[in-house]
């Protein structure tokens, strides 16, 4: 009998316990690698009666119970680094606090020997990945992007979590290639999985508001199931609490849940909150929104995504620890260096190895370091 059994039974709300006895009692599924699209017992309807519901508890529940049916116990974590090589960008997000006009005092591109540079710290830290992002600037030649993979791979044994999808779409115009053709020569270069940032709501109606310069979330698909069918994998993220409504979030989860169908490329859900200072937008989501929407996440994508993200960095220590009880079971990386949640006015320490096991041991769980491909590389 599961925490959910027990929970359920208290619960007055026929409706949800019937909709979440769904997904949690219908059979120990364990599809994620045969796809299959006959399997989903939740749909559109049913995610947004979650999202209505405030019964935290039994959302809680039911998602640790399918947490611990998919992923186990474990808690892991990653040892990274994010580089921004540059902050200039023409896509000017109104959520981004991060972005630059070319001519701004504080705009800059990383020269490749400072990303090395970087990379060697991180590296002398315990780095395995080494996560490089930026703004879409015209004037970087499409050289800088193969030769920084090069580089990079020459001298350390890192894995390169780069360019999200946004970006592989930029650099596609600049080599005047398709997007299959930009992702196998990025590859060629160094590129070993693509970051799922730049999705924020995969719905046009919340990108024209919010990103209207910004890829259109079919695009987004294009770029992904490009990556997935060239066997190079992906995380997806989840931007919410800015201007989207309940349903465009069921909306999202599902649009990743379909993506996977395909090739089963996504390693790892990320939702987090909007951050909204210094931008053009008022950020919406509480520490009890966060919580649910993790909740709904691993209800929505069970048999499908293994890994739920914590998100530490919007959250802090102690809301992504009871996250780890709310459908979530990794605490993505240490993030020895992170600027764009830090430029929306979120202060910012990356954690250490020991906050992390602190966090996992206090919910009574095994923890563990991992690469980025969720191969577990020292258990603590
Ligand atoms: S979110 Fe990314 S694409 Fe949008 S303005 Fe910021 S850096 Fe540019």
């Amino acid at each position: 009998m599961t925490n959910f059994d027990i929970i359920k039974k208290l619960s007055y709300d026929t409706e949800i316990t019937e909709i979440l006895d769904r997904v949690v009692n219908n059979g120990t599924r364990e599809i994620y690698d045969n796809i299959n699209d006959g399997i989903d017992p939740l749909d559109l309807d049913d995610g947004k009666k979650l999202l209505k519901c405030y019964d935290l508890n039994l959302l809680g529940a039911a998602a640790d119970a399918l947490r611990k049916r998919s992923s186990g116990d474990l808690v892991t974590f990653v040892i990274d680094r994010n580089i921004n090589y540059t902050n200039i960008c023409i896509s000017k997000c109104k959520f981004c606090a991060f972005y630059r006009e070319a001519d701004a005092k504080d705009a800059y591109v990383l020269s490749i020997e400072k990303i090395l540079e970087k990379v060697d710290e991180a590296v002398k830290l315990g780095a395995t990945q080494i996560l490089i992002q930026g703004g879409l600037n015209p004037d970087i030649p499409i050289e800088y992007y193969e030769e920084t993979l090069k580089e990079v791979k020459k001298k350390f044994n890192v894995q390169m979590h780069a360019f999200s999808p946004p970006e592989i779409y930029h650099i596609s115009k600049l080599y005047g290639a398709s997007i299959k053709e930009t992702i196998s020569r990025l590859h060629k270069a160094g590129l070993d999985s693509i970051p799922g940032g730049g999705a924020e709501i995969l719905d046009d109606r919340v990108r024209e508001v919010v990103s209207p310069k910004k890829i259109g979330w079919k695009k987004w698909k294009e770029v992904m199931l490009a990556a997935h069918s060239l066997g190079i994998p992906t995380t997806a993220t989840m931007v919410f609490g800015h201007e989207e409504t309940p349903e465009e979030r069921i909306k999202h989860i599902i649009r990743v849940r379909d993506m996977q169908k395909q090739y089963h490329g996504f390693t790892a859900f990320i939702p987090w909150t909007f951050q909204s200072e210094n931008t053009g937008l008022n950020g919406t989501s509480t520490g009890i929104d966060y919580l649910k929407m993790v909740a709904i996440s691993r209800i929505l994508l069970d048999g499908h995504i293994k890994n739920i993200q914590a998100s530490w960095v919007t959250q802090g220590i102690d809301v992504a620890q009871i996250a780890l009880d709310f459908g979530a079971n990794d605490l993505g990386g240490t993030m020895i260096e992170e600027n764009v949640v830090r430029a929306a006015g979120v202060p910012f320490h990356s954690k250490s190895i020991d906050e992390f096991i602190h966090a996992a041991r206090k919910l009574g769980r095994p923890v563990a370091k991992r690469d980025t491909l969720y191969n577990i590389i020292e258990r603590y």
